[in-house]
């Protein structure tokens, strides 16, 4: 039998702020065909950590289960256990009720993505999934079959070419990442997009523009469940030059001023949540 491998970054055996509200298993899997300057999961863009499918299947039902082993880094197919955390688990027993795909770009790699949402259903996990979109046919595979509960689709600039490449590095992505958008937006399923803002971009007419195209497709396809627009706040990443990031407040002032429309979110350090009504 095909031994099946999925190329994985790492584990959050419990997370509250990838899916607002649900506690999460939140899986990282490795690869990511964009080149984002200011990427937030740099280490993610590439290598090889590939672990067999099974022990991550394993580990996951382990976490649901409560029992304590906590999986960090996984290498090749041994894992480090961290023993504070594994005893605060057990003395916790967090209950989780989600997984969430996250990467890198999890879609790069389809069928593990697909076997894992699988055996999240069979574990009665909801399902989460954080794409850039550039995979919109494993999305429609995905969501044809009923298995992701709710998309975290990252917009990352206006969807036109121009800005497209200067916020991914590749030509060619605004039409996938629209054609992922138009899925989501047709099949109904809840999603919530997210936009990070940097000083030099997007613009703020940018901004302007994804709201309109968002309120227009939400007008557009009547059983769409757009949740809201998130406006992150976004950071130099390791190693990379400081810059002053966008403040709290002019993020508060962006979402008020294109909040009409749809609503609009801000997560911002202090790590809260502001959202326009
Ligand atoms: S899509 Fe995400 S993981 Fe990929 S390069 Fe951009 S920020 Fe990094």
């Amino acid at each position: 039998m095909k031994e099946i491998t999925v190329n994985l970054g790492g584990i959050v055996p419990l997370s509250t702020v990838d899916w607002p509200g649900r506690a999460a298993i939140v899986l990282f899997l490795r690869g990511c065909p964009l080149r984002c300057p200011h990427c937030h999961n740099f280490a993610l863009q590439s290598g090889d950590s590939s672990v067999n499918l099974h022990s991550v299947a394993s580990k996951i039902a382990s976490l649901v289960k409560g029992e304590t082993i906590v999986a960090r880094e996984p290498s090749q197919n041994s894992w480090q256990i961290d023993l504070d955390e594994a005893a605060e688990r057990a003395s916790n027993k967090p209950f989780v009720d989600a997984l969430v795909l996250s990467g890198g770009e999890p879609l790069m790699q389809s069928e593990p993505a697909e076997r894992l949402f699988r055996l999240a259903r069979s574990l009665q996990l909801c399902t989460g999934l954080e794409t850039s979109g550039c995979y919109p046919e494993s999305l429609r595979r995905l969501l044809e079959r009923d298995l992701v509960d709710k998309v975290f689709l990252d917009i990352k600039a206006a969807l036109q070419d121009q800005s497209y490449e200067k916020a991914t590095g590749f030509v060619g992505v605004a039409a996938r990442v629209r054609e992922s958008l138009m899925i989501c937006m047709e099949r109904g399923v809840p999603l919530e997009v997210r936009t990070t803002v940097f000083p030099e971009m997007p613009a703020a007419s940018e901004l302007v523009e994804i709201t309109c195209m968002l309120s227009e497709l939400k007008n557009m396809y009547p059983r769409s469940c757009l949740e809201r627009l998130v406006l992150q706040q976004g950071l130099p990443r390791e190693g990379e030059e400081r810059f002053e990031p966008v403040s709290r407040a002019r993020l508060q002032e962006i979402a008020r001023s294109i909040g009409g429309w749809i609503l609009v979110g801000v997560k911002a350090k202090p790590d809260n949540f502001f959202e326009t009504r």
